[in-house]
């Protein structure tokens, strides 16, 4: 996801100036939208698309040069800045090999804690989905919610209460290709345009650290907007290329 946004941000923003590659290792973009919402990852290829962005599929970014970003193919891409968006690994802790799965991830109880005074949230754990079973992807949503549980548990515990199973179900996901031009899909219900560009904002809004932090970011959003106007009737010029590298993290 944080790819695809990059490289349709990187296009928006420089228009016919720069050429975008996207290089991403799985078979498809958007891998975790594509299960639930097929029309809304279809809808995201048409918008790359129409941004000009080249996706390279089945391929890894396998070395950085000074002028060439270099595929597991064989392949090279000259380029003048390289994005990688490949996502994070788990942080291991010594000592809890046992307790992780083969991503590397801690593996937690159905309350969070992993064994009795350990605990994990966010990208460094395995927490299994509530309803449907599986882990919760990585994003910073499911890190809050995970994070705000083992606070309030570790809380009952030093009070002597019983813990209390995390039981949150997602909100939804989205993705943005320019000014009023968005993807959303929100407690299933698929979006699109300008509906989907304010839940998207929205969203962005309600889970800041502070009004200032929010009042900041719309600020960016709008500094964007005119510039990304200033940018489409500038004339172009002999266009550089971005890469930007994702990895299949579903
Ligand atoms: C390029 C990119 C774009 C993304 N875009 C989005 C997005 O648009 N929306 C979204 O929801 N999610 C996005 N994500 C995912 C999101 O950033 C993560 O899911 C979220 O930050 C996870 O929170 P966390 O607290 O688990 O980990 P982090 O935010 O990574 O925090 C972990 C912290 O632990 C610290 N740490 C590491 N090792 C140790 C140690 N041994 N001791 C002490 N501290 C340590 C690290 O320095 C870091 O500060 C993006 C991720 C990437 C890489």
């Amino acid at each position: 996801m944080a790819g695809v946004e990059m490289a349709a941000a990187v296009a928006d923003l420089g228009g016919s100036r720069v050429r975008v590659e996207l290089v991403h290792s799985g078979a498809a973009i958007l891998p975790e939208l594509r299960e639930t919402q097929p029309r809304l990852a279809a809808r995201a290829e048409d918008e790359l698309a129409r941004l000009g962005v080249r996706v390279r599929l089945g391929v890894r970014l396998a070395s950085v040069t000074e002028h060439a970003a270099h595929l597991s193919d064989g392949t090279h891409l000259p380029v003048s800045t390289v994005i990688a968006t490949i996502g994070q690994r788990a942080v291991q802790v010594p000592g809890l090999d046992a307790l992780r799965d083969p991503r590397g991830r801690l593996v937690t109880r159905s309350d969070l804690s992993v064994i009795e005074g350990v605990w994990a949230a966010g990208d460094s754990a395995c927490v299994v989905h509530p309803t449907r079973g599986e882990p919760v992807p990585a994003n910073a949503l499911w890190a809050i919610k995970a994070g705000e549980h083992v606070g309030a548990n570790l809380a009952r515990t030093i009070r002597g209460r019983a813990t209390r199973p995390f039981a949150y179900r997602g909100l939804g996901q989205a993705a943005s290709f320019g000014l009023g031009r968005s993807i959303s899909e929100l407690y299933g219900i698929p979006f699109t345009g300008w509906v989907a560009w304010v839940l998207r904002l929205t969203f962005f809004l309600r889970f800041m650290p502070s009004r200032r932090k929010a009042a900041q970011v719309v600020g960016d959003f709008a500094r964007r907007a005119a510039y990304s106007r200033r940018a489409h009737v500038s004339a172009p010029v002999d266009a550089p290329a971005a890469a930007v590298a994702t990895a299949r993290t579903a």
